[in-house]
């Protein structure tokens, strides 16, 4: 079964990310110096390469994979909740190249902007924190 938490829509932010910046740490960065716990990201714009993670459910580890070329970000989808204490954002991207052709993944730091739209929305409600789960091993939410 499902365990959900209930949230109202709180504040937005939206503005534009540093050209040559590292796309998940500045986001990161943003949602700290504004004290965002929970919260929803998206973003479009473009990178100049990027890192990606697949998470491999046999071996429980993040396989890390770089695509060194100019790439659109057809999407960034998020959230923000807390780990260890402090806000972390984790986010999916669809990249896409010249030919349309779409990568995507797990956002890793290691993917520099070259221009970024983003959007971050304060959720208020109850916050989650993430522990180590035992089946998948990924830090998830203790709801
Ligand atoms: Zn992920």
């Amino acid at each position: 079964m499902a365990e959900m938490k209930k949230y109202r829509a709180g504040r937005m932010i939206m503005g534009r990310l540093e050209y040559g910046a590292d796309l998940l740490e500045e986001i990161t960065e943003i949602c700290r110096k504004e004290d965002i716990r929970m919260g929803r990201v998206e973003a479009i714009g473009a990178v100049s390469g990027a890192r990606l993670g697949f998470y491999n459910q046999d071996t429980h580890e993040y396989q890390f994979f770089t695509i060194d070329q100019p790439l659109e970000i057809l999407s960034l989808a998020g959230n923000v909740s807390i780990k260890d204490g402090e806000s972390m954002v984790h986010a999916h991207v669809v990249l896409g190249d010249k030919e349309g052709k779409a990568f995507g993944g797990h956002l890793a730091a290691g993917t520099t902007v070259f221009a970024c739209e983003c959007i971050v929305e304060v959720l208020e409600g109850p916050t989650l924190e993430r522990a180590i789960d035992e089946k998948t091993r990924l830090p998830l939410w203790k709801i």
